[in-house]
């Protein structure tokens, strides 16, 4: 089909909705990222800095023609409403109220859509727990046994929230309105927080350099993974457990004693591989891109 803008490269504007990053884009069919653009998350008229976000990037540039938008993002998500999420406030809002382009929409759950991506384009696999670890934390479960396979939502689509998983039970509130969660001690957010940091990168930073609160705030995160981890992997059993978001970028730091901890925790079998993303952080924009393409017309 030729687009009203006439010829040009077909793609499609993916936005990823973070907790402090708005990461857009222009995604091709096969994946490739053909523009990009962060613009930070507001703290609040979020949904109108999505809809001018959108607006921005479906207008034609250099000979690219978007066809459709992607949206994902986080908390409860229906293909027609985002129903709550704890990081925003917001409930049962309708797609429509993200954009006004006259384009088609999909909207997604942020980390589902990414997990399809690690699939489609990162590490793969059949049993796998993609487990992005950004301003807060949830899971993409995929299941190959029984069933139909593939990604899991659950009944009512809140498969995968590990991240509001108990790990200290009297512990820390969590923003979600529990308490002792595992994204109290080892989300981006809660580690930064704790440590007086910027951000988890800088806390990285300070662990590197053996900064005594760090080092305590980064142990006591890494132990509630395990924990969380451990209580994953005997229920599902899955053979890799891929870490993504903003916190995978620490790399080894982060990796290596999580992977003695969560050894240490079963004793009787095996760990599963715990291996950091081959997306990094573009998992979330071409996550955003997979839900797009799947909005364009047939034809
Ligand atoms: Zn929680």
């Amino acid at each position: 089909m030729i687009s009203s803008a006439g010829t040009g490269t077909e793609c499609v504007a993916a936005v990823d909705v973070g907790g402090t990053t708005m990461k857009g884009g222009l995604v091709g069919r096969d994946g490739t990222v053909l523009y990009d653009e962060r613009r930070p998350t507001p703290q609040s008229g979020v949904i109108n800095a999505i809809s001018r976000f959108v607006g921005d990037l479906a207008r034609p540039r250099d000979g690219l023609v978007p066809r459709a938008v992607g949206l994902a993002v986080p908390g409860l998500v229906t293909p027609t409403h985002a129903v709550f999420s704890a990081a925003f406030g917001w409930r049962d809002v309708p797609v429509a109220s993200f954009t006004d382009v006259d384009l088609p929409v999909a909207l997604g759950h942020d980390v589902r859509s990414a997990g399809e991506a690690e699939l489609a384009y990162g590490v793969g696999g059949d049993d796998v727990l993609f487990l992005p670890i950004g301003t807060g934390i949830a899971g993409a479960v995929v299941l190959s046994g029984g069933l139909n396979g593939g990604l899991y939502g659950g009944a009512d689509g809140w498969a995968g929230q590990i991240g509001h998983i108990p790990v200290w039970p009297e512990g820390l509130a969590c923003r979600c309105g529990q308490r002792g969660c595992l994204a109290a001690y080892s989300s981006g957010g809660a580690v930064a927080a704790r440590c007086g940091s910027p951000s988890a990168a800088d806390v990285v930073r300070r662990v590197a350099e053996g900064d005594p609160p760090a080092v305590q705030v980064w142990d006591e995160a890494v132990e509630a993974l395990a924990l969380a981890l451990a209580t994953y992997t005997l229920l599902l059993d899955p053979a890799t457990v891929v870490i993504g978001g903003g916190v995978s970028l620490a790399g080894d730091t982060l990796l290596v004693p999580l992977r003695e901890r969560l050894g240490a925790r079963l004793a009787f079998r095996r760990p599963p591989d715990v291996v950091a993303s081959g997306l990094g952080i573009r998992a979330g924009l071409l996550g955003a891109g997979l839900l797009g393409w799947r909005a364009v017309p047939a034809g």
